[in-house]
């Protein structure tokens, strides 16, 4: 039997965005499409997203910021939360359970009835800040499942990877100057949000790069500083905000990374589990616009996680 899980949403269509919007219910569809035409989809354990109640949410977030975005909420249709960030009557219900399935995999994989998880989510999470929405962003899905995951005896200090093309800085945010969270990321720069790439806290690790960055230098730049953060700090468990928008095709980032990079990184990120989180990975789509090279990269990072 596989230990890999997979969770997806119960119903792909939540979260309606305007059209031509590049966060479609489309992503998750594509990814799923792929997982079954090459077969690995037999070798998952698949299970539909649980919500969560939205008081969950408030283990990272400001009381005031959760309570207002069910207050604004419209009953039908849509409105912007920002100026990137549509807030649709279904999107809350959506975010209750991408949130909700973070949870559920940590008690799964921290009980060890899984090795691993891939959440095929969305709304995605990793720029909401504790009183903001921002970027498609409403719930940090990846810093609510890292809170919560501190709750369970046997974990005392997660690791955070964020791989997107832009850098997690709802996670970094939440995370700063902690000891007990350490939060790598690695983005294009200079680019979007371009907020929190010069903070100074022990515990965030940021790897900026160069547009136009392609598979070798990424690389290189990428493996000596996640492979020395990680032996430092020694995680108990290791987090994937995993952003497959730094690949050559998406037309929302300017790196040229392809499908077997992601297989690269999941590989590199295996091997610190390994070493230090028994092997413990849960893994929360963020990222990832064009639906051909998010289906192939996501698909590279979930058969790396099946140990194929
Ligand atoms: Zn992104």
């Amino acid at each position: 039997m596989s230990s890999t899980l997979f969770i997806q949403h119960s119903h792909f269509d939540q979260h309606s965005v305007p059209p031509n919007h590049p966060e479609s219910p489309l992503r998750n569809l594509a990814v799923e499409t792929r997982l079954r035409q090459t077969g690995l989809w037999q070798d998952l354990n698949i299970q539909n997203a649980q919500s969560v109640n939205r008081e969950l949410f408030k283990l990272v977030h400001k009381a005031g910021y959760i309570d207002q975005l069910y207050q604004i909420s419209p009953a039908k249709g849509m409105i912007l939360a920002d100026p990137d960030t549509p807030l649709s009557f279904d999107t809350l219900k959506a975010t209750e359970e991408a949130a909700g399935s973070g949870i559920q995999a940590i008690d799964l994989v921290t009980s060890g009835q899984y090795q691993n998880a891939f959440c095929a989510i969305r709304p995605p999470g990793h720029h909401a800040e504790p009183n903001k929405t921002m970027g498609f962003c409403f719930v940090n899905n990846v810093a609510l499942a890292a809170q919560y995951a501190l709750s369970k005896a046997n974990i005392n200090k997660v690791l955070i990877f964020d791989f997107d093309v832009h850098q997690g800085n709802g996670t970094i945010e939440i995370f700063k100057d902690r000891d007990d969270v350490m939060v790598i990321s690695s983005f294009q720069h200079p680019y979007y949000p371009n907020s929190h790439w010069n903070i100074k806290s022990e515990n965030i690790i940021n790897i900026p790069i160069e547009a136009e960055t392609a598979s070798t230098q990424f690389r290189r730049l990428v493996e000596p500083k996640v492979i020395k953060a990680a032996s430092m700090f020694k995680p108990d468990l290791i987090l994937i905000s995993a952003g497959f928008d730094a690949h050559t095709d998406d037309p929302m980032g300017e790196l040229d990374l392809i499908e077997d990079d992601y297989y690269w990184l999941t590989k590199l990120t295996m091997s610190l589990a390994k070493d230090h989180s028994q092997g413990r990975i849960i893994s929360m789509l963020e990222g990832g616009y064009n639906l051909e090279a998010l289906a192939n990269s996501a698909h590279e990072h979930v058969r790396a996680l099946t140990g194929k």
